[in-house]
Formats: C-alpha cells, sequence, structure tokens
C-alpha cells in the first residue's frame, strides 16, 4: 500500500496508554500549534516525525467516542481507520500483563494484511526481554517492550516500524517550476469539484498524472492569469459519494496527505451550512502542518443580499482563531469569486516564504517590546534582545532573550500580531521560536 506519508496506527484496550505514546510522538519541538490561538491539535491523528521522515499517527482508541452510540461507531470507525493504516503498533500494559480483552484484538489484528508489531507499554525500569515475555502468547511477532511517558526505547520501535516500510514515493512534481501548490480541502458537497473543474476547464488544463493506485496522489496543472498552478489531490477527497449521505464525514488522514504536499491550503465552506466543527478540523490540520490557507465560502450565489451579510459577519466573528487567514465568497458554479481567490493564494503563498533580515526583525521586536514591554516575573524584567529568521514555509521567528519560558501566551500572541502586520504575514501560521543566551 503506497501513500505520500506512513500511517501508523495505535490499538489497544482503553488505559495501555495509547494516547500517552500518541501525545509522544506528535509532540514537536516547534509548538506551532501552541503559538496559533484557537487552533487545536486533533486528539486522534497527528503528523510526527521520526528522524527526519514524517508520519501520521492514528490513535484509534478515541476515535468515535465523543459521538453517541458509542460502542457500534467506536466500533466501525475503529475499522475504518485501521484500512487507512500502513502498519499497526498494538498497545497492552505490562502492569496488568496479558489479559482477555488483548487476545480478542489479538484475534482481528492477525486477519489484517498490513503488519502489527506488539509495544508492551509502562514498562520503565523493568528489563525488557522480562517485560514482554508473556506476550509473545499473542502470536504477533516479538513484542517490543517500552514506557510512553518516560519514552523509553521508542526509537527503537519505530526504527524497526520504518524498516518495514516501502521508502517514500516521490512527492508530485509540478511541470512548472514555480507552479503553486494547492490542496482544496472541504465537507462532501462543498463544491470541490466543481471548483476543480471550473479551474481546470476555464483555463487550458496542461496536464494530468492518472492516479496508479487508489491512494495515490493526483495532480492537475493549470493557470490562471498567466500564474501556473499545480492541484495536488489523494485520489478520494473530492470523489463524490455514490449515496449521497449528509453525514458523510472527510477522510482526515486523506485530508492530511494532501496538506503534506500542498504549499497552500484552500478549505471550501458551503454557504448554506457556515461553519461546521469539521471546517475548523480541516483549518486546524492545515495549520498544525504548517501550511498557508485560504477560506472560500462557497454558493455565494445561493443568498440573498441580507443573508450574505449576515453570515459574513457570523463568519468572521467565529472564525476569530483563523483570523490571519483570507476569507474569500465565489460561486464554483458562476465562477465568481476565483481572481479573488487566487490572488488570495499568491499573497498567502509570498508570505509562508517571507525573506526578513534580522535587521528588520529585530528592529520589529525593538518596537514591539517599547510599545507594550513583557511583564515582570518575581521583579526580574524578561529580556528580548534580537530576532532573525530560522526558516520559511511556515516562517520560522527565532527570538533570543532571557527568561523566555515565562512569557505568557497572551504575550507570545502580541509579538506575533505584530511581526504579521509588519511583514504581512497574512495567510500563513507563524512559527515563534524562543531561545535563551543566560
Ligand atoms: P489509553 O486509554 O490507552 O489512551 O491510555 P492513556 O494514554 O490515557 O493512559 C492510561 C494511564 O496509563 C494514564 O494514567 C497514563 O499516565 C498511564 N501511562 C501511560 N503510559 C505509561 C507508561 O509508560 N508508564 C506508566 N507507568 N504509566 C503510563
Ligand atoms: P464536492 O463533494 O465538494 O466535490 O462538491 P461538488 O462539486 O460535487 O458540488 C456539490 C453540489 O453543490 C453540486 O450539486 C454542485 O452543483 C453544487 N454547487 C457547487 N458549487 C456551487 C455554487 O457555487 N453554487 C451553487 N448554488 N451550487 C454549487
Amino acid at each position: 500500500m503506497e501513500s505520500v506519508l506512513p500511517v501508523v496506527a495505535l490499538v489497544g484496550r482503553p488505559n495501555v496508554g495509547k494516547s500517552t505514546l500518541f501525545n509522544r510522538l506528535t509532540r514537536t519541538r516547534d509548538a506551532l500549534v501552541a503559538d496559533q490561538p484557537g487552533v487545536t491539535r486533533d486528539r486522534h491523528y497527528g503528523f510526527a516525525v521520526h528522524a527526519g521522515r514524517r508520519y501520521i499517527v492514528i490513535d484509534t482508541g478515541g476515535i468515535g467516542q465523543d459521538d453517541e452510540d458509542i460502542d457500534s461507531q467506536a466500533f466501525a470507525q475503529t475499522r475504518a481507520a485501521l484500512e487507512e493504516a500502513d502498519v499497526v503498533l498494538f498497545v497492552v500494559d505490562s502492569r496488568q500483563g496479558l489479559l482477555a480483552g488483548d487476545e480478542t484484538i489479538a484475534e482481528q489484528l492477525r486477519r489484517i494484511d498490513q503488519p502489527v508489531h506488539v509495544v508492551v507499554n509502562k514498562s520503565e525500569g523493568q528489563v525488557a526481554v522480562s517485560a514482554s515475555a508473556e506476550f509473545h502468547a499473542l502470536a504477533l511477532g516479538d513484542p517490543w517492550a517500552i514506557s510512553a511517558t518516560h519514552g523509553d526505547r521508542i526509537s527503537a520501535v519505530l526504527e524497526h516500524v520504518f524498516a518495514s516500510l516501502p521508502e517514500p514515493r516521490a512527492q508530485v512534481l509540478p511541470h512548472h517550476r514555480d507552479a503553486i501548490r494547492l490542496a482544496l480541502l472541504g465537507r462532501p458537497n462543498a463544491g470541490k469539484s466543481t471548483l476543480v473543474n471550473r479551474l481546470l476547464g476555464e483555463t487550458r488544463m496542461l496536464t494530468q498524472n492518472a492516479p496508479g493506485t487508489t491512494r495515490d496522489a493526483v495532480a492537475s496543472e493549470f493557470t490562471f492569469d498567466d500564474k501556473p498552478y499545480v492541484i495536488v489531490d489523494t485520489a478520494g477527497v473530492r470523489r463524490r459519494s455514490r449515496i449521497d449521505d449528509p453525514v458523510e464525514k472527510v477522510s482526515v488522514v486523506k485530508a492530511m496527505q494532501a496538506a503534506e504536499q500542498a504549499q497552500v491550503v484552500i478549505v471550501m465552506l458551503d454557504a448554506a451550512s457556515g461553519l461546521s466543527a469539521q471546517d475548523v478540523r480541516l483549518l486546524s490540520l492545515a495549520i498544525e502542518r504548517g501550511r498557508a490557507a485560504v477560506i472560500a465560502v462557497n454558493k455565494w450565489d445561493g443568498l440573498k443580499s441580507k443573508a450574505r451579510e449576515k453570515l459574513h459577519a457570523e463568519l468572521v466573528e467565529r472564525i476569530g482563531a483563523f483570523d490571519y487567514l483570507p476569507l474569500l465568497f465565489i460561486s464554483a458554479l458562476h465562477g465568481s469569486g476565483l481572481r479573488e481567490l487566487l490572488d488570495a493564494v499568491q499573497a498567502s503563498h509570498k508570505a509562508a516564504f517571507a525573506e526578513m533580515t534580522t535587521n528588520a526583525l529585530s528592529r520589529t521586536l525593538e518596537d514591539a517590546v517599547e510599545g507594550h514591554s513583557p511583564p515582570a516575573v518575581h521583579g526580574r524584567r524578561i529580556k528580548l534582545r534580537y530576532a532573525h529568521q530560522g526558516g520559511r514555509n511556515p516562517p520560522t521567528i527565532v527570538i533570543h532573550g532571557n527568561q523566555t519560558q515565562r512569557l505568557s501566551d497572551e504575550y507570545k500572541r502580541y509579538l506575533m500580531r505584530r511581526f504579521r502586520e509588519k511583514f504581512n504575514l497574512f495567510g500563513t501560521p507563524i512559527n515563534l521560536v524562543f531561545k535563551n543566551s543566560d
């Protein structure tokens, strides 16, 4: 099975430590999510990195638990998550030992095609061999003793897991080197296919590679206003469902795969239904991956001007956490608002790849501190000395000072706002990194 990022699913009884392991694997040092107010990391799906290789982790334990009818839904959704996985980590608990519930799960896991690795959690302070001994009985290969809370032996497991996975495939590359890679995310029926067809049809469609497998990415190239674009799409993200199911959910994994390959993510909302929890989830995952993004409210044609005004006001208010993302109103069906949409895409892309000098960044930092200095902690002022750029896409700003770990989130957001305004960094998350020099 091939996909852009390998997908690792965590499976196991409740309380064995799946979510603890999930948090450890998906914790990123850059704290990109923590610094974006209102953006919450999905508790069940996350991006992770091991030795420079990115992958997706799914905690199947929590899936479906927030919904009604827990038993049947959780079961069905766990199955769906397993189908999307390339490899399974079966988590068991060394303290509790081998229980009947583990046997039941093992029976199911022996029937799936993907490789399964047994990880014996809570093994800190124990000799690996003895902690894992009894779990050989699961007949799923040699168990690996780990500790999710202490981090013991987790990288050894990952080393082993990645050794068994195929090498990552090359990304979808545009013919035009300067083409902007777009991903289009949104709920079923938002109008994604309509927009793609319009963009590809109205302009000269240059290339489209056919998917080799169902999970392969599709890339379609087009130009608009003489500027080249590539729409990357993991097959299925915009495939129409055979039955019009209003509660059909987007595949989070497919959306993550699409965001991985894109430079700018367009999140499409349906004007008729407004901003849903799923839309927020899609926006959050684009930001978590550090992608530039724009919000397109589609089917704008179907609304009377009063209703438009009302929806516009509602969105502006509710979209608070994403207030730095451009909000566009379009009609994919009639082709209106597309120029504005692609102009916003260009601007967001430019912001994501902005180059900022140490001088200009430090001056902005100085001005910001002058305008509103960080509060004193235990009578000592937090000093912020200078700033330099640590990376692009997303823009990373490294701030040097002392006691920076004591800065409040509120103050960090203030700084972010100042940098955003000064360097026109709208349409992209910003990664603020603090370094102490004392
Ligand atoms: P889940 O239900 O499988 O997601 O389990 P959780 O991650 O919520 O963990 C259940 C409990 O086990 C929590 O109290 C964790 O702190 C604890 N736990 C998780 N991993 C470890 C570990 O490696 N060692 C120890 N001693 N406790 C752990
Ligand atoms: P997808 O599932 O996101 O790919 O959505 P589709 O592109 O298949 O569109 C779903 C439905 O919405 C179709 O019946 C479209 O004709 C309709 N639709 C798409 N865009 C618009 C629009 O701008 N205005 C109106 N009124 N309907 C639209």
